[in-house]
This record gives C-alpha cells, structure tokens and sequence, in this order.
C-alpha cells in the first residue's frame, strides 16, 4: 500500500498482475473497513464516509498553516529584526502564514496584511528561494501601518502617507527588496497558480 499526502484523491486503485496497487489518503488511514468496501464492493455509503473525513482533515490541517513558523521561514525572527525601525512599537504582534487562496490571481498578489489579529503573510514566501531581507521589509511595512494608522485627509482615507512611505524607504534594505519583488513576480504569480 502507498500512503500518499495527496490533497484531491482519498482513495485510487490499480488492478497489477500481482494484485492490487492501492493509493490511500493519510487523512483516511484509520478506516480499513471503509476503504476496502469503497474497493472490494464499490460501497457508496463507505464512500460518502471517507470523502467527509478526508474533507474535515483537510479543512483542519489549513486551519493549522495559522503560524509564524513555515516551512522555510519562521516570521518571529524577521519581525523583530524589522521592528528595530519601528520603535513605537515595543514587541511583536501576532504573526501568520495565509491560506492559499481558493482562487489565484492573475496579475496582482497581496503579499501581507495587517488586520485585527496581526499581520498574515502570503504562503508563496514560504519558499527556499525567497531571501529573508524581503520578508523582513514586507513585515516592515506591515509594522508600519500599526505605526501610522490612516488618516481621513479631504475626506479621503489615506492609508500610504507621505510620512508612511518615507519610514517605508528608510529601511536599509528596501530597494533591494523592492527590486527581488519586481524581478520575481511572474514566479510567484505562477506558484500561487500551480497551488488553485
Ligand atoms: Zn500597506
């Protein structure tokens, strides 16, 4: 038997000439009976059994992505080596991997946001390839807009000010990471692809 960590099929089987080749979800693992009544009898109420669990599983594990520790980057470091520039605020909010969204975008990604829990960041960063210096910058940013709230100027909500980009590019190394952005957005538009 395979035990696979594939996120679409719960269950797939070959007939070989030496028996049976069987692909099982770790998410169903547990339910040997259900799996070989799926197989054996072609059970649809076994079926119907696996698919739930194997949806639930999956529905909980990306609950638990909500962690500044990833797979290649933990954001806790970066964000209080970015906080040295942002001295009004004295320790580090809550900090998380995003969802990949159900729907990649075509042009445009939101790398991170700030909201009422703290500041999330976009999974595709979450990769070998991405430098800490552009994760420490985007976190930057983030920290900023903890900083500088909005102000409602004319009666227009001004979320970017000037003072904001100025701290913005006082950071030693914004350019560089602006420019690793600039240079590496079609590589991440397209991983963020590959996850939908
Ligand atoms: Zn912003």
């Amino acid at each position: 038997m395979v035990r696979t960590n594939n996120r679409i099929r719960v269950l797939s089987w070959k007939k070989q000439p030496l028996g049976l080749e069987l692909r099982v979800s770790k998410t169903v693992m547990a339910h040997p009976q259900d799996i070989a009544s799926v197989v054996l009898k072609n059970d649809p109420k076994a079926w119907a059994r696996l698919k739930a669990l194997h949806m639930g599983k999956r529905a909980e594990s990306r609950r638990s992505v909500h962690a500044p520790v990833g797979q290649a980057h933990d954001l806790l470091p970066l964000c209080i080596l970015a906080l040295r520039f942002v001295p009004e605020i004295p320790t580090p909010p809550p900090l998380r991997w995003g969802n990949w969204p159900a729907r990649a975008p075509r042009r445009r990604i939101q790398l991170g946001a700030c909201d009422g829990v703290g500041i999330r960041v976009h999974p595709v960063l979450d990769h070998d390839s991405v430098p800490d210096f552009v994760l420490e910058v985007l976190l930057h940013h983030e920290l900023l807009h903890l900083a500088i709230p909005p102000k409602v100027v004319g009666g227009r909500r001004v979320i970017h000010s000037r003072v904001f980009r100025h701290r913005e590019r006082a950071h030693p190394d914004y350019a560089r990471s602006q420019a690793w952005e600039k240079a590496h957005i079609s590589k991440l538009l397209q991983r963020t692809r590959a996850q939908g």
